[in-house]
């Protein structure tokens, strides 16, 4: 598929899913604003995506600050232009039970995880609007579709994204733009380095693709809902996890 002349800009760019998702989406031929929390860490994978022939720019921004969300989206703007792909990718897990869990960290994980989403797609919407086209697609995760304990604040964030996924899809499908989400499993990234051997060994079991997914896996299915090819497809979530939760 080809998304060449397309404007995209990725969401926690610099690791694990949301790299990959900006090196496909830049192998596919668009041009990519990488964005992490520092500039310096979305400058690797912009270095990567230029080594590769691909065009890419690195932004620093804390997605769940309405400021540097305005000034970063006016800078990616100029100097890529209009962004008609959007990735809602960021995201932190600060895990407690209910009862230890400390307000901030309840407040950053929605901070990051689901105001990111929409401070970033309030963001690019006007523009998208103008063109008539555009993709919005945001990372939630089966935790959003059936909770975990332990991850109160991470699942409430993750499952404001569907509803946010919905409204939104709701809003601007008539104007040519589609939003929707991509909810992985247990993904091989920093975020599930920790991970329990016994929690491990259950994904594999349980899940009748028999393994745990990589990056690409997911990113694999985000490409398909930013593609001219799923124009007709909008306020859906598309569960990336082996079948875990079948
Ligand atoms: P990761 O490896 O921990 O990477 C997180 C990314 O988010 C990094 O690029 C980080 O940038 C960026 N980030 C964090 N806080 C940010 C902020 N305030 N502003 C801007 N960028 C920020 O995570 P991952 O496993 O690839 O997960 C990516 C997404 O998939 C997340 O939304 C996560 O919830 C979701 N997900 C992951 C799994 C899984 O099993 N891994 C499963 C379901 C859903 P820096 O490098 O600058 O810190």
């Amino acid at each position: 598929m080809s998304l060449a002349g397309k404007v995209a800009a990725v969401t926690g760019a610099s690791r694990g899913i949301g790299r990959e998702i900006a090196l496909r989406l830049a192998a596919s031929g668009a041009s990519v604003a990488c964005i992490a929390t520092t500039e310096a860490s979305a400058g690797k994978v912009v270095a990567e995506i230029k080594a590769a022939g691909g065009q890419a720019a690195a932004f620093g921004c804390d997605v769940g600050d309405p400021g540097q969300v305005e000034q970063t989206f006016e800078a990616i703007a100029q100097s890529l232009g209009t962004i008609e792909i959007l990735v809602n990718n960021a995201g932190i897990a600060r895990d407690a039970l209910m009862l230890r869990m400390k307000d901030g960290d309840w407040d950053k994980v929605l901070e990051t995880n689901l105001k990111g989403a929409y401070l970033c797609s309030k963001a690019v919407l006007k523009g998208m609007m103008k063109a008539r086209w555009g993709r919005i697609v945001n990372m939630t995760s089966i935790v959003g579709q059936g909770g975990a304990a332990g991850q109160a604040n991470y699942a409430a964030a993750k499952a404001g994204l569907i509803g946010l996924t919905k409204a939104l899809a709701k809003e601007v499908g008539s104007r040519g733009i589609t939003c929707n989400a991509v909810a992985p499993g247990f993904i091989e990234t920093d975020m599930t380095a920790d991970l329990p051997e016994e929690m491990r060994q259950y994904v594999v079991q349980r899940a009748p693709l028999g393994r745990l997914g990589s990056p690409a896996d997911v990113a694999e299915a985000v490409l398909f809902l930013a593609s001219e090819g799923a124009g007709y497809i909008t306020g859906q979530t598309l569960t990336v996890d082996g079948g875990l939760t079948l």
